[in-house]
């Protein structure tokens, strides 16, 4: 059975990144594109500028982008919106029937919202349930932001370790920013000590969100207190993260590394298309995980971890890396949508 799907944004970096990925994808089929008022009106080869190594197929390149507003769309629809309008749309969508799979920020936070890792906490998609109280006749699920995908994976093996705090500080890709994204001038061959749009503070919260437990019919956040700093540096895809944790327990670093490498969920256990073999590989190199040798590992859905030491300020000190618009957006989006479907939630 093939279901329809549309993409909201499909003009964007991640909207780009959904129709790679959804080109030959055995349950899902591009059917409908919306993006802004520049775009609608124009096939989409014209409106978009494509920026992925894979070539844009035919018939999606032949389609004529909408308006995004509800109506002419599938039922199942992503998003990869600019926040300033997906709150609003997103919406929008949800009242008339939609459900919403969202890269965007807008809900992540809201207590009836899911902000799903299916790795990590398939659970929360129970969630969806008190949406019916807002008077939607659809749904939004949400994935989280693209550093904080990278950095709850890496975490949520060290759960069981007792997770205390934690520092990170992000390297984060120029595909990060949309395109065109950061001016040339200012990243060639530089650093930026600084992210817009709350991305320190996203990394604080959206983390303890994922990692807390499904009570009652609510999200408990996860005790963990974070500090995060975050980069821009000039890598093209791939957000690097630079990690310290202390743990309540004293596991020896052999514990921790198979914590993660036999970190299993959901994903894994139905076999759902998207799902990496393994969602967290640590390398035992001392100089990986590199964005430029690593980011694709296993079609850009596995996180790379390597650098396991003891930290003389927390207890242990690791690097962690992930692929930024597809573990950490578009491809995110696709295990949620795949195993909502396999759940009966479509
Ligand atoms: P982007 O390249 O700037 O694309 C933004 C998309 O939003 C475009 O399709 C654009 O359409 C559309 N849009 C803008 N204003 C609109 C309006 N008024 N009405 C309808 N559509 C409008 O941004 P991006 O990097 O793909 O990011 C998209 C979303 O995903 C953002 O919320 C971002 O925070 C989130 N995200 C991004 C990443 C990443 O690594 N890039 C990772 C995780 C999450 P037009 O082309 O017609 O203007």
């Amino acid at each position: 059975m093939t279901i329809e799907v549309g993409i909201l944004g499909a003009t964007g970096m991640v909207g780009q990144q959904f129709i790679a990925l959804l080109a030959d994808h055995p349950w899902f089929k591009v059917a409908w594109l919306g993006a802004s008022e520049r775009s609608a009106g124009k096939a989409y080869r014209d409106a978009a500028a494509w920026r992925l190594p894979t070539s844009l197929g035919g018939e999606v390149a032949r389609m004529k982008v909408d308006e995004a507003t509800p109506g002419r769309a599938p039922k199942l629809v992503f998003s990869g919106l600019d926040s300033s309008v997906a709150g609003e749309i997103e919406g929008a969508f949800a009242q008339a029937g939609h459900v919403i799979v969202s890269n965007s920020r807008n809900y992540r936070m809201e207590a009836d919202v899911p902000l799903l890792i299916p790795e990590v906490n398939a659970d929360h998609l129970a969630l969806l349930e008190c949406q019916s109280a807002r008077g939607w006749k659809g749904r939004i699920v949400t994935n989280p932001n693209c550093v904080v995908v990278v950095y709850a994976m890496a975490l949520a093996p060290l759960r069981q370790f007792g997770l205390k705090t934690s520092i990170i500080t992000t390297l984060q890709a120029i595909s990060g920013a949309g395109y065109p994204g950061v001016a040339s001038w200012d990243i060639l061959a530089n650093v930026i000590p600084f992210i817009g749009g709350g991305e320190e503070e996203k990394i604080e919260t959206e983390t303890t969100k994922i990692l807390g437990a499904l009570k009652r019919g609510a999200v408990e956040n996860h005790p963990l207190t974070i500090s995060a700093a975050v980069t821009r540096v000039p890598v093209h895809n791939g957000h690097t993260g630079s990690i310290s944790v202390s743990l309540e327990q004293r596991p020896d670093p052999d514990a921790i590394i198979a914590a993660w490498n036999t970190f299993r969920g959901a994903p894994q256990d139905l076999g759902l298309p998207s799902a990496p073999a393994q969602p967290i590989v640590y390398l035992t190199e001392p100089n990986r995980p590199q964005p430029a040798l690593d980011v694709n590992r296993d079609g850009g859905m596995t996180v790379s971890v390597g650098r396991l030491r003891r930290c003389p300020v927390l207890d242990y000190k690791f690097v962690a890396l992930g692929h930024n618009t597809i573990r950490g957006a578009a491809g995110a989006a696709i295990l949620n949508a795949e195993l909502m479907h396999r759940q009966g939630r479509l």
